[in-house]
C-alpha cells in the first residue's frame, strides 16, 4: 500500500484517502505555442518505471493538492512537497541521488 505525507497537515495517508492527479510539474502552453507545444501539454505524460514526481490531493482529509516524488516499481516515497512549487526541492533531490545513484536526474 501506497502511504504519503500530506505537506499541508503532515498526515501521513494511505492511498485510499488521497486522489492521484498524474504528472507534475506539466508547464502550461502559452498563447503563442505551436501545435506541438499544446499537444505536449494536453496530452503527452511521462510514464517512467523508477523515479516519478507526481500531484496528489488529500481528498479525505485537507482537500489540498502536493506533490509527491517516488518510486513507481517499489513504492519507496523519496519525499512529498507543497504544489505550489515549479521544481522538487533540493533535499529530496539529494534523498533520490543517494537512494538511486544511476537516476538521471530532474528534468
Ligand atoms: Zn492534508
Amino acid at each position: 500500500m501506497l502511504t504519503l505525507t500530506c505537506p499541508c497537515c503532515n498526515i501521513a495517508c494511505d492511498e485510499t484517502e488521497l486522489h492521484p492527479g498524474g504528472q507534475a510539474h506539466v508547464s502550461r502552453a502559452g498563447p503563442d505555442s505551436g501545435d506541438d507545444a499544446f499537444e505536449q501539454y494536453l496530452f503527452l505524460r511521462k510514464n517512467p518505471r523508477g523515479v516519478h514526481f507526481e500531484r496528489w490531493r488529500h481528498a479525505m482529509g485537507c482537500g489540498k493538492w502536493f506533490h509527491a516524488a517516488r518510486c513507481t516499481v517499489t513504492l519507496e516515497v523519496f519525499g512529498t512537497y507543497s504544489a505550489q512549487t515549479l521544481e522538487p526541492p533540493q533535499d529530496i533531490l539529494d534523498a533520490i541521488a543517494a537512494r538511486r545513484p544511476d537516476w538521471q536526474g530532474f528534468a
